[in-house]
């Protein structure tokens, strides 16, 4: 047991189990507010408790963030001192990347290749990528009409970040908000999601080992009222969320509330897949099935609505139901499992909830639409087809492997299915099957998403901008549109003359 750290047992056999820490100001602390349980989806087993943190430890962590952000051991540091501590970030992640891996897939239930491949070494590299953009960060000169003037911009930090994270991808959507957060000289206060909060964990304790100093990388674990103290805390000049849309309008509300405090949102999604005449369905079946299957569809950006010109729908969705019974189905852990358990109980309800009013509301069900038997959260890749455009199935956000095929009539009315494909309140990702460069940029212009795909599945890089339209968001993270989100632009007037 690591007395100084988070006292994190995740022992199968539950012995020694102590509940998870908090992290203020380069303590581990114990929640003043009792623990909770989180669970193994893959067996519905309790792994851990985790720390359940109360107002006067949020206060406490602010409190920090606040005080380390102006210290000399962290406000003093050269740019190369601090991008050097990013890099030991990155290093570390990559040192420890197996025991992460697993632990994400015991947490969350992702399959070990998605843990390994995206979630962990995703995370070295944002924090790798940002590494490199701390002795980058530069201001302008600015040709202002006054004489003997001389103005310039400079970026500063926003201040203290609150982060508070969704439970699909714990440990990369973290990776996504701290790491340009730290390369601009902010300090943060996370808030993981109170159903997969281990890996969150593990990443501070890492944190402190690269030699992050006390009080720039804070930790509060718990619920969403968590979530919420940080919210309408006075104190946090900047929060940056992902999570679902409904939440996102309650921290909107909170901010708007306290101190108007800066929001970048990365909300829910509900990507349309169209999938025209020419395509090429061998590449739209394999790029369709990874794209709504990736983490069980526990994807923001996972295709859900299919779009399918009428001449190939018998052939697509013959293919796509044939591809998704092929699946592996089965623990995360299991290296030949391609899709997991989806991550709660609670979860399971809701996406088998959804899939009864798909059925009750006249969609045909092609293949799936049950939760197996047994221990743990698991659900069958699930298709629908004669699906219409006022279905609850294609409008609400299911955030499972559950698809929705619907047609359209004619390649001359491109116009009447961009329609349809924005008829909804999300604007988050979308994609595109053909061969066609018309087709292509007719719908990728016409869209009115944060990213389209054409023939291929979803992915992020931290090289291309991430965030929604509409409901979907507000806000990029990634590049240097995260740079954005995480300073402010100072403008400096020198009048020089006598
Ligand atoms: P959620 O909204 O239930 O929870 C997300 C986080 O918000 C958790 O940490 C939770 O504790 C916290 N929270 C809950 N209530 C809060 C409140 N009132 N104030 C502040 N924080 C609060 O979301 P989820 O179910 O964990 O995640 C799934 C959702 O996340 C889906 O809608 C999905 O589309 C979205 N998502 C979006 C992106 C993106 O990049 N746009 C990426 C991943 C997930």
């Amino acid at each position: 047991m690591k007395a100084a750290q988070a006292t994190f047992t995740n022992h199968p056999d539950m012995e020694d189990l102590m509940p998870t820490r908090l992290h203020i100001n380069g303590e581990w602390t114990t929640a003043s507010g009792g623990a909770f349980e989180t669970f193994d989806p893959a067996t519905g087993q309790v792994i851990e408790e985790i720390g359940r943190a109360t107002a006067a430890d949020v206060d406490a962590a602010v409190a920090a963030a606040r005080e380390a952000l102006g210290r000399p051991d962290w406000a003093g540091l050269l740019p190369i001192q601090r991008a050097a501590l990013l890099f030991r970030l990155a290093a570390l992640i990559e040192d420890n990347a197996e025991e992460l891996a697993a632990l994400e897939t015991r947490d969350q239930g992702q399959p070990i290749g998605i843990s390994r491949h995206v979630s962990v070494a995703g995370s070295a590299e944002h924090f790798r990528y940002y590494a490199g953009w701390v002795t980058k960060i530069q201001g302008t000169v600015n040709p202002v009409s006054f004489p003997e003037t001389l103005h310039y911009t400079k970026r500063e930090p926003v201040g203290v970040n609150a982060l508070i994270t969704p439970w699909n991808f714990p440990l990369m959507i973290l990776a996504w908000k701290l790491a340009p957060a730290l390369a601009t000289g902010n300090t943060a206060v996370i808030k993981p999601s109170e159903v997969t909060s281990l890996t969150s964990v593990r990443l501070v304790e890492l944190a402190v080992e690269a030699g992050f100093p006390p009080g720039v990388v804070n930790l509060v674990t718990g619920d969403g009222s968590v979530g919420a103290m940080l919210s309408a805390h006075p104190d946090v000049d900047h929060l940056s969320y992902t999570g679902s849309t409904a939440t996102g309008r309650l921290i909107t509300r909170a901010s708007a509330d306290s101190n108007l405090k800066r929001l970048t949102l990365e909300l829910g999604g509900k990507a349309p897949s169209v999938i025209a005449r020419d395509a090429n369905l061998s590449a739209a079946i394999a790029g369709n099935l990874a794209g709504s299957t990736l983490n069980s569809g526990q994807v923001c950006a996972a295709y859900t609505r299919f779009y399918v010109d009428a001449a190939r729908e018998d052939e697509f969705v013959s293919r796509m139901a044939e591809g998704l019974r092929g699946l592996a189905i089965g623990p995360g852990a299991q290296e030949s499992t391609q899709l997991g358990p989806l991550v709660s109980a609670r979860h399971l309800d809701h996406v088998e909830a959804l899939v009864s009013t798909g059925s009750e509301q006249g969609a045909t069900l092609v293949t799936g639409g049950h939760r197996l038997d047994g221990e743990g959260f698991f659900f069958e890749p699930t298709l629908f087809s004669g699906v219409t455009d006022s279905m609850s199935i294609i409008r609400e956000e299911i955030f499972g492997p559950v698809l929705a095929v619907t047609t359209y009539d004619d390649l001359d009315e491109l116009d009447d299915l961009l329609v349809r494909a924005n008829d909804t309140e999300y604007g988050l990702a979308a994609t595109v099957w053909t061969q066609d460069i018309s087709t292509s940029q007719r719908l990728a212009n016409g869209i009115r998403a944060g990213a389209v795909f054409v023939n291929m599945p979803p992915i992020p890089d931290m090289a291309a901008p991430w965030g929604g339209y509409k409901a979907s968001g507000w806000g990029r993270e990634m590049g240097p549109w995260a740079i954005d989100a995480y300073t402010e632009i100072k403008s400096v007037w020198m009048h020089y003359g006598a």
